[in-house]
């Protein structure tokens, strides 16, 4: 038993080390979004491949293998959903799973991927495909390679999809998205064909930045965001990341005619830091303390974002401030007007402006796509018209260029293959969980509408943020909610808001 104990120790010490790189590896990246100088930029990308290096060497050494063979069938494992017994069963998974992958492979995927996001500024900017097409091909080929290398069950986008979601299969994936997606088409299409409007030019009126900042703090402050160990700083691309057990940084930008992109950017990074911050700090750097999934990590984002930000209540609450503090905007605006503008649904080609009725489907077109491509039933020069057919399908419009279309994203020049379901899954979640803990807390939005917000972060924190990884997210979900993940709760949410501001149903 000392000897176990011994061992153990030894392992979690050891990881531990790596994860303090990572987190040195984050404050890099995060000055480079940030503060950083331009011409630092070469040497940073020096620093940051060196400590990743450093990391993986830490958490591939063989060393770890023998820890945790030592370990596995010791009674720390007893109880699966324990502490001990969850750092040895995700750190065997991490292991191997990065054991499994040729040095050569990750070198060559290194490479293809810091080309392939150079390839696509090009082909974006100059609205050319065929000049991306090639990059994308070896990228999709070696992410097949990668899935081979890696193994599977039933499909190779098993093997990617694990890398974000992990455990998650495409099978589920795809029983909940084309569900979802069944039922999102229709009611899409009601909306756009319903004669009641909502007057979104009341968005773009003038809402002074420096007020904005001011109020998106008092916001974040107030749903539970601890600016004691976390910033909120600008940046193009927003962001949240976390750097320590007390220390997070969330990102935002801000855009005087658009009132939406700094507030709900600010409330969605918002959610990410609260369950970054709600992790036990007292276990980081091991699983127990870390993050289930990106879908799981989305789905606290998007339920500030969406859940409360985008309700009713929460504006009851909020309007008055609002129409103080932009008075010249607002005097003539009703809270009603207000809030039917904030939750206007139409369909766009651009998935990161899209709101959240048809982000779904933006969505499901690149589930769909990307896995076609790694199955092989789909080859990259004749993906733009796959695109469009899609688009044509499901949201009714089509991209006229290829830059609007299928080079909007640079997931896929990353070689992020995998990772679009994830945004999905987090509203499923969101939806989903929401729906439990007005279950549980009963009326949540009586509570918005007086400014309570602590009931729902901390039930949050308590059933989803202290777990860390003990669970699986489908283990969670069903914990949690006594149901598997399903697409209902998420469209009975859709449907009870919308369907009376649109007069549909
Ligand atoms: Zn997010």
């Amino acid at each position: 038993m000392a000897d176990i104990m011994q061992t153990y120790q030894a392992l979690c010490d050891h990881v531990r080390e790596a994860a303090m790189v990572e987190s040195i590896r984050a404050v890099l990246g995060w000055d480079e979004q940030t503060y950083m100088p331009p011409q630092a930029g070469d040497y940073r990308a020096e620093q940051i491949t060196w400590l990743a290096a450093a990391s993986h060497r830490r958490r591939t050494d063989p060393q770890v293998g023998e820890w945790l063979a030592a370990c596995e069938d010791s009674e720390l494992v007893e109880d699966p959903h324990g502490d001990s017994a969850t750092v040895i069963r995700e750190l065997k998974r991490d292991y191997q799973k990065r054991s499994k992958l040729p040095q050569s492979l990750v070198e060559e995927m290194a490479r293809a991927t810091v080309l392939g996001q150079q390839a696509w500024v090009q082909a974006r900017k100059d609205d050319d495909f065929a000049s991306f097409s090639p990059v994308l091909t070896q990228i999709i080929d070696l992410k097949r390679q990668q899935a081979e290398a890696v193994g599977y069950e039933e499909s190779p986008y098993d093997a990617l999809l694990d890398d974000y979601e992990p455990g998650e299969t495409t099978a589920n994936v795809h029983r909940v998205l084309s569900s979802l997606r069944e039922d999102l088409v229709p009611l899409v299409a009601a909306i756009a064909e319903s004669s009641t409007q909502p007057q979104v030019e009341i968005l773009s009126r003038s809402y002074p930045v420096a007020l904005q900042k001011e109020l998106g703090e008092q916001v974040s402050a107030q749903i539970g965001f601890d600016f004691q160990r976390g910033r909120l700083d600008v940046t193009h691309h927003p962001f949240c990341s976390g750097m320590g057990p007390f220390d997070c940084r969330i990102t935002t930008r801000y855009d005087e005619h658009f009132f939406p992109m700094a507030f709900f950017g600010i409330l969605h990074e918002s959610g990410h830091g609260i369950y970054d911050q709600g992790l036990r700090t007292d276990l980081y750097g091991l699983p127990p303390g870390e993050f289930i999934s990106l879908g799981i990590h989305e789905s606290q984002s998007r339920m500030w974002e969406n859940q409360v930000g985008r309700g009713r209540a929460f504006w009851q609450y909020m309007f008055p401030t609002l129409q103080e503090t932009f008075a010249s905007a607002l005097t003539d605006v009703t809270l009603d007007q207000f809030y039917f503008a904030l939750n206007e649904v139409r369909p766009s080609l651009i998935r990161v402006e899209a709101d959240e009725v048809t982000y779904n489907l933006h969505i499901i077109i690149r589930f769909e796509l990307e896995q076609a491509l790694i199955q092989g039933d789909l080859q990259v020069p004749d993906l733009p018209a796959a695109w469009r057919e899609k688009y044509r399908e499901f949201l009714g419009i089509e991209p006229p260029s290829d830059a609007d279309g299928v080079l909007q994203d640079i997931h896929w020049g990353a070689g992020l293959i995998g990772y679009f379901p994830t945004y999905s899954l987090g509203n499923l979640y969101s939806a989903q969980f929401f729906a439990q803990a007005t279950e549980d807390l009963g009326d949540l939005e009586d509570m918005f509408s007086r400014g309570e917000f602590m009931p729902l972060k901390n039930w949050l924190q308590e059933k989803i943020h202290q777990p860390g990884k003990c669970y699986r997210a489908s283990e969670l979900v069903e914990r949690i909610t006594g149901q598997p993940l399903s697409h209902e709760p998420l469209l009975a949410y859709l449907r009870a808001k919308l369907e009376p501001l649109y007069g549909i149903g």
